[in-house]
């Protein structure tokens, strides 16, 4: 049987955090043996908010760290291709094509690339973010994905994905397979800060390189419920980000519902709730950092791997574009020149001869 494909990825702005964990990668693990899977290193999606020099310079770094937190959450690349999204020039190409499938309004409307400008501390919108999704739908359609494993701000993104590929498929004939969100079961993890989305450029994350020590001085610092001066205060459980996490990443379900009912009775204090919070994070990074270890060791393991993924990539979007520009009709308009052009030269060449 044909195994369908899965299209996702990270901007390499940084380390990955446990928002990306429970948004997506906990899903690309799961499903990397059921489906061929693409996990793109996005880097041209970094251009849209971080466009310097300075800023392209760090890609490379942030790239490999990247990788090496797909390895050790548990992404194999003998199963899975990771490639970087600059070094795949059809991406270009098919941006491009995309582009004019798509109105300016509609792009307006999608709610993540305000946040964005705003978070970036950006005034006014870039063509090139406004244009996020767009090419956004270049990597989704590009090795031709049936299923888009993202955290819940990126759901409007397939959105955009899925009317492209209509679109196109409308105009042109049937090219492409319509992508389908996967959300995590955590659509979207709160920050340490209790104030909206986990998020590198907010300062509010625990990432999955944390060591032990820098994990129990990041829950210790966590916001809890504001009202509770003493632990005799009763407590709100609901909407604290601490017991978000407990019920997240807790495997001992009968010690929340223990620390729920004291919480909420005010028999238990906000540093005993913390500690076994931060004991339970380290119980699931532990692993992960087994693994991190063992491939960080190996040197150059992580350059080849991106190294291969791009090269396997570049096949995939070669035959892509070549079926996109056939069902274009963009393939014959130049071949249909330079045929005559040839022919005119060859007669011209016989006729001096
Ligand atoms: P950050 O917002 O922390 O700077 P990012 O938004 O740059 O990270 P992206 O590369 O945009 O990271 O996102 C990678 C994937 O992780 C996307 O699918 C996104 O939805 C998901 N994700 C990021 N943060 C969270 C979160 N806090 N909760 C759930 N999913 C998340
Ligand atoms: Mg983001």
């Amino acid at each position: 049987m044909n195994k369908k494909t899965i299209l996702t990825g990270d901007r390499p702005t940084g380390k990955l955090h446990l928002g990306h964990y429970v948004g997506s990668l906990k899903n690309r693990v799961r499903l990397q043996d059921g489906y061929r899977c693409f996990f793109i290193i996005a880097d041209l999606h970094t251009l849209t908010t971080k466009p310097s020099k300075e800023d392209i310079e760090k890609i490379a770094d942030n790239s490999r760290d990247m990788v090496l937190d797909y390895l050790a959450c548990g992404i194999d690349p003998s199963k899975s291709v990771v490639y970087l999204q600059s070094a795949v020039p059809e991406i270009f190409e098919l941006n491009l094509y995309f582009e004019n499938l798509i109105t300016v309004p509609r792009l307006q409307r999608v709610p993540s690339l305000k946040d964005m400008a705003q978070n970036a501390g950006i005034e006014e919108m870039p063509l090139g973010l406004l244009g996020y999704p767009v090419l956004q739908a270049a990597d989704i359609l590009l090795p031709r994905a049936h299923l888009v494993p993202v955290g819940k701000d990126n759901e409007s993104h397939v959105e955009v994905a899925r009317e492209i590929a209509k679109r196109f498929n409308f105009l042109y004939g049937e090219v492409f397979n319509l992508p389908e969100v996967l959300v995590g079961d955590v659509p979207t993890l709160v920050g340490t800060d209790g104030k909206g989305k986990m998020s590198k450029s907010l300062g509010n994350v625990i990432y999955l390189g944390d060591d032990a020590k820098t994990v129990e001085k990041k829950v210790a610092g966590m916001y809890t419920d504001p009202k509770r001066i003493s632990a005799e205060v009763a407590g709100t459980v609901e909407g604290n980000p601490v017991f978000e996490y407990h019920d997240v990443f807790n495997t001992n379900k009968a010690e929340v519902e223990d620390l729920k009912t004291r919480y909420r009775a005010g028999k238990v204090g906000d540093v005993e709730v913390k500690q076994k919070l931060a004991l339970a994070l380290n119980a699931f990074l532990d692993p992960l950092r087994e693994r991190r270890d063992h491939f960080a060791s190996q040197a150059g393991l992580v350059d080849e791997v991106i190294y291969d993924g791009t090269l396997a990539m570049r096949a995939e979007a070669r035959a892509t574009l070549t079926e996109v520009r056939k069902a274009m009709g963009m393939a014959s308009v130049w071949n249909r020149i330079a045929r005559k052009a040839e022919d005119v030269k060859k007669k011209r060449e016989k006729a001096g001869s």
